[in-house]
């Protein structure tokens, strides 16, 4: 009878605490980061697909990654990373490239910002937004929320602000940066040239770079890294309605984060909703984004340490860090010479210019 007892009291003992393991199980990846960083490449696309990138390949190739994750309809730069960061479609948040400059948003306007949601759930967190296209900070990150915000006239700037923050010991809850050189590229030279290819293959640099800035002071362990693009290029630029415009590189990578190609359904948007669910902040019920289903596993992995950083140099993309008034006076020549040319094939007959 004692040994029934004792054996029952073992099972109930057993089942007591077999229940909060099942339950800690890191299936839930719901608030298991601490840190989440968004590094989002202005104009990339599917680009990072295109080029050889190793700092891509080592930091996202055993995690999760699609180089053609939806865009919104508009393909210019305020509609989408007005979509990435408030989780709403452009035509919900309305923002545009002019509106992001000329009017500087604060917490009391609708539709916030996923800053906004993390200050409210944690009062004291250090946040950061890093731009180079200062219009983010401007008009689409609340101004009176106590984000860390800064800008910079070039990418270079831009990420060895981000070694020196992460050097002089800042440890921050959310983390954004826009890189823009690779837009610049292509304004200035096409999306299909060799000059928008090397800006792209610079820019795998940078993330290297910025990934080895937050690994190497241990904060990728509980850490979240993501990387988007607002749209792609066409040979003119972008604004059109191409497949190449509409398509954008999403990848994760952090502890829980599957080996996966992820649906063939995720928008840029959603890096929105994985953000707030990654610190474990509910999404607002009004977000269109969502966490792709087949983003987060039950597995628990390691995630890459420091990745080696190619030492090659980027002469021809550094036209792009040229001051703004420079980058104007090619761009105009770049687009009469398109309007030239363009208008020339469309000459009558023989007088026609035609590819040879
Ligand atoms: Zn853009
Ligand atoms: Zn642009």
């Amino acid at each position: 009878m004692k040994k029934t007892i004792a054996l029952v009291l073992c099972f109930l003992l057993l089942t007591l605490c077999a229940v909060p393991a099942f339950a800690a199980q890191p299936s839930d990846s719901f608030g298991a980061y601490d840190h989440v960083y968004i590094i989002g490449v202005d104009g990339a696309g599917a680009a990072f697909g295109q080029v050889n990138a190793p700092c891509f390949d080592s930091i996202f190739g055993n995690f999760a990654y699609r180089h053609d994750a939806h865009t919104e309809e508009v393909t210019i730069s305020a509609q989408n990373w007005g979509s990435i960061l408030t989780g709403v479609d452009y035509k919900t948040h309305g923002f545009t490239n002019t509106s992001l400059k000329t009017t500087e948003r604060t917490s009391a306007a609708d539709n916030n910002s996923i800053f906004y949601y993390a200050r409210k759930a944690m009062p004291d967190a250090e946040l950061v937004s890093f731009n180079h296209w200062s219009a983010i900070n401007h008009g689409l990150i609340e101004t009176d929320i106590g984000v860390n915000k800064s800008n910079y006239s070039t990418d270079p700037e831009v990420v060895a602000a981000i070694e020196d923050y992460f050097d002089a010991g800042n440890a921050p809850k959310l983390m954004f940066v826009q890189l823009d050189s690779v837009d610049h590229a292509a304004h200035t030279h096409g999306g299909f040239s060799d000059e928008y290819f090397t800006a792209v293959r610079r820019a795998d640099m940078f993330i290297g770079r910025i990934y080895n800035a937050i690994a190497s002071h241990g904060l990728m362990e509980n850490g979240l890294f993501l990387l988007v693009a607002d749209h792609g290029e066409s040979k003119y630029g972008h604004g059109g309605f191409t497949k190449e415009e509409g398509a954008a590189v999403l990848a994760a990578v952090g502890k829980t984060v599957n080996a996966t190609a992820m649906s063939a359904d995720v928008h840029n948007r959603d890096i929105s909703a994985i953000a707030l669910y990654a610190l474990g902040i509910e999404q607002p019920a009004h977000f269109v984004s969502s966490v792709p289903a087949d983003l987060f596993g039950s597995e628990v992995r390691d995630v890459p340490g420091v990745v080696g950083i190619h030492s090659q140099t980027f002469s021809t993309a550094d036209l792009d860090d040229n001051p703004t008034f420079v980058r104007k006076f090619t761009n105009f020549f770049k687009s009469a010479y398109m309007k030239v040319m363009s208008w020339l094939v469309t000459l009558p007959g023989t007088l026609a210019l035609k590819l040879k």
